[in-house]
């Protein structure tokens, strides 16, 4: 039976994993995320199974490729943490390219809602039985400007959502897609007219700080930032600074450019010393999620099924259609 070393596995991984599997693949789980250390907890498997935050560098592809491991399934859409030129000729890097537009978009519309409206603080003051509303007002989204940026499978679910709460879209996506009936402006344009602005465009060298303090500069001292994609896409210190100065309404973030070792783990009883994150979760404006905009149980399935679809087209040596080539 082909073995799979499946690193960073938390609970609700399992759950799917080990429903779709169905005891076909041995499934080896481990809590520990995949960095050159750990891979040698590999030996003896075909495949490792990975996630968004895993370390898969040069060093770690070495290892795992002298450990005779043949295939990496990425059980994510995002591939910027694989060193890809390193595992050319080495091994195959399978993905899952979608799972659920659905739940990544739904999360970013939760969050602004949350972000505007003050959700989360009405929350804590009434299970004080603090009633008042003072310092609770939002503003309508209704007629209101929404810049998105990427228009891609999550950004186009997104976009339907804002236009349901009767929001003006604009987009900016140097891939534009033909016929949508998407109005698609220059990024300026974008920053300069937005009352919320949305990331869902990938990690790339080009996309890397697309929220710098040259775009804050641009934005409405109202606009409201949220971020479902990556954490490199907006320069948090940038960001705290523009949050610290009132240059920007708030910022509404599933992602963090410093979230490797924190997101995804309970660090309640450590001592954080990241002094950005510190600093961005006790200001009033922002909300912080734990890279959570994946989690529905229909994102899971679908993770857990194409996953292991993957890795049963690679045994069987049929075409790898969620290939990354290196
Ligand atoms: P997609 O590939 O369907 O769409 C990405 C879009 O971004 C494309 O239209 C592309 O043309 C565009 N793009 C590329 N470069 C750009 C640039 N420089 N400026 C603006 N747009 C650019 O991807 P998707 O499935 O919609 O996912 C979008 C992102 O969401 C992923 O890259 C991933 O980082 C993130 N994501 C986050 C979670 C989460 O749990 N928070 C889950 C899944 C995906």
């Amino acid at each position: 039976m082909d073995k799979i070393a499946f690193f960073d596995a938390k609970p609700y991984d399992r759950e799917w994993f080990d429903k779709i599997n169905n005891n076909k693949y041995e499934i080896h789980y481990y809590e520990s995320r995949l960095r050159p250390e750990s891979a040698r907890l590999a030996e003896g498997c075909t495949a490792v199974c990975a996630f968004v935050n895993d370390v898969i560098n040069t060093k770690t592809i070495e290892t795992l490729a002298e450990l005779g491991v043949k295939v990496i399934l990425m059980r994510c859409a995002g591939f910027n943490n694989i060193a890809l030129s390193a595992a050319k000729d080495k091994l195959k890097i399978l993905r899952v390219p979608a799972y659920s537009p659905y739940a990544v978009a739904e999360h970013a519309m939760g969050l602004i809602l949350a972000l505007n409206r003050k959700i989360p603080r009405a929350y804590i003051r009434t299970r004080d039985f603090n009633f008042s509303l003072n310092g609770l007002t939002g503003f309508d989204l209704h007629g209101k400007t929404a810049g998105i940026i990427g228009t891609g499978k999550i950004g186009r679910v997104f976009i339907d959502i804002c236009r349901g709460f009767g929001m003006d879209v604009i987009a900016y996506d140097p891939f534009p897609v033909e016929n949508s009936g998407i109005r698609y402006v220059s990024q300026e344009e974008l920053f300069k007219r937005s009352d919320i602005i949305s990331l869902h465009c990938p990690l790339t060298r080009e996309t890397r700080y697309i929220i710098d303090e040259q775009a804050i500069a641009l934005m409405k001292k109202s606009a409201l930032i949220v971020n479902t994609s990556r954490g490199q896409l907006i320069d948090s210190e940038a960001l705290l600074s523009a949050l610290n100065d009132k240059r920007i309404g708030g910022a509404a973030l599933d992602v963090y450019e410093e979230e490797s070792g924190l997101f995804f783990e309970d660090n309640s009883d450590k001592i954080v010393t990241d002094e950005v994150i510190s600093l961005l979760v006790s200001r009033p404006n922002v909300i912080i999620t734990s890279h959570q905009a994946f989690l529905t149980e229909e994102a899971l399935r679908n993770i857990a099924e194409v996953t292991l679809k993957n890795f049963d087209d690679f045994l069987n040596g049929k075409e790898l259609v969620n290939e990354i080539k290196s």
